[in-house]
């Protein structure tokens, strides 16, 4: 039979809605709570740091949201993406099951952060912003708004983790060039920064941390609002354009997948592969299983606690109900940045709590070993992020052959590894080291909230 590589949508086939899996999902989340009241907030509390349209997508019920015709008109420019058959791999494996996967790495950030990026500086420019302040950890998120930002017209200032500004200074270039400015994080910009600078100068920095700095300066200045790349709901409902693709895809393929894997940071590019695919099992009575994989050092999903907790580590952001590691956690320097965060999004929280979808967690140097031997038979570099569902992937497809069958599996490949080879130096000259946290530093880090 003959074999088919790719499949590809046409422009007139991308999907023109996201998807909400607010209107299906059986328990909503709880209701985010005000920092200060510990009442639920309304849209005026989130007011000075969002644009109203985005604070309504964040409580939408409504089962699709249309996208915005400027906002199709730049996805066009990277998607639909694609979706491959990993022959390849399969063979080099020995495996009897099938492994696809979704090409997140072709947008002009190189992840899938730009599905994001581009509503969010389309609904801030609307909105009459003129300047955005954000934080990035692994540089993606940053340049992926860089570019939005340049193309709507709106001044962008990053916060820098310190550690990825330190191993990745063609991230912060690239934001230059599409002309944001870029700080390392901590800073002495802001009162938490000089604060934690002050207590440890060597810091290397945190999502938590950045995400304070950037807000601190947002909540200043009426024309300045602020973003995130991940987390929140309205985020995790516009990285649905990629489920909603394979979705598609996967029916041309005329196959259903038993099992779908995605890298889990904050949950963005989990949830946007999966809720397209987790509404079939919700509305049509399909049995999918969704597997988020974490790092073994930053492990919220599978050792983290269920409670409300801040985004930050300042404490300024709404308390959310989410796993957590508690908002003071610092994880290792493990190399897949985007997935260094201490929390969980809310949905993706309620839907593991309620036992619809399931977590893993992995060390790198398993994660480094399965993105090198997928570059070998596959030919795409993978950011150290994607290494994660890449591992998980084939072990799923291991396991399968040890039970003697045959699976359809999915990953999203979130994103290339093309300004992260010098981690993949470190796992060739064997200096990557796996973490692991102990119950006494996960309980340490937990006490600290309350
Ligand atoms: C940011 C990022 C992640 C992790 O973030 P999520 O919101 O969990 O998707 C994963 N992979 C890549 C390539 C990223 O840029």
């Amino acid at each position: 039979m003959e074999k088919t590589r790719k499949i590809l949508l046409s422009e007139k086939e991308m999907p023109t809605k996201w998807y909400n899996i607010m209107a299906d999902m059986p328990n909503k989340p709880m209701p985010p709570l005000h920092p200060a009241t510990k009442k639920p907030i309304g849209p005026e509390d989130l007011a000075p740091i969002f644009p109203m349209e985005l604070i309504k997508q964040e409580v939408a019920t409504d089962r699709y949201i249309e996208i915005p015709e400027e906002v199709q008109d730049l996805y066009k420019t990277y998607r639909p993406s694609p979706l491959f058959r990993a022959y390849n791999l399969e063979k080099s494996l020995g495996t009897k099951s099938k492994i696809y996967y979704k090409h997140e790495g072709l947008s002009y950030a190189g992840s899938h952060k730009a599905n994001t990026a581009i509503p969010q500086a389309y609904y801030n420019k609307l909105e009459g912003v003129k300047r955005i302040i954000t934080e990035t950890g692994a540089g993606q998120w940053g340049s992926a708004l860089s570019f939005a930002c340049q193309y709507f017209g709106i001044d962008l200032e990053v916060f820098m983790v310190r550690i990825s500004y330190d191993q990745k200074p063609s991230r912060k270039l690239m934001m230059n060039t599409y002309g944001a400015q870029v700080t390392a994080s901590p800073s002495d910009r802001t009162k938490f920064g000089r604060e934690i600078l002050e207590k440890h100068p060597d810091s290397p920095g945190s999502l938590g941390i950045a995400i304070s700095e950037a807000m601190e300066i947002a909540v200043q200045d009426s024309d300045t609002k602020y973003a995130l790349g991940s987390v929140l709901n309205h985020v995790l409902l516009h990285q649905t354009i990629i489920g909603q693709e394979a979705v598609l895809q996967m029916e041309i393929a005329g196959e259903l997948p038993d099992v779908i894997v995605g890298c889990f940071g904050g949950g963005s590019n989990f949830a946007g592969i999966s809720f397209p695919f987790l509404k079939l099992n919700f509305t049509e009575g399909k049995n999918i299983r969704f597997i988020a994989v974490e790092p073994a050092s930053c492990p919220k999903l599978t050792r983290g606690k269920f409670m409300y907790d801040f985004g930050d580590t300042s404490g300024m952001t709404p308390l959310l109900p989410m796993y957590t590691l508690g908002h003071n956690f610092i994880p290792a320097a493990i190399h897949a940045g985007g997935l260094r965060y201490h929390g969980a999004g809310v949905l993706v929280s309620q839907l593991l709590k309620d036992n619809l979808i399931e977590a893993r967690s992995k060390k790198q140097k398993e994660c480094f070993e399965a993105g090198v031997l997928f570059a070998r038979t596959e030919a795409i570099i993978p950011a150290p992020e994607s290494n994660y569902a890449i591992a998980t992937a084939i072990e799923e497809a291991k396991m399968a052959d040890e039970e003697g069958v045959s699976k359809t599996i999915l990953f999203n490949l979130s994103g290339h590894g093309h300004f992260d080879l010098t981690s993949y130096d470190k796992y060739f000259g064997g200096n990557l080291e796996d973490h692991e946290l102990t119950n006494e530093e996960i309980e340490k880090s937990l006490s600290e909230i309350s």
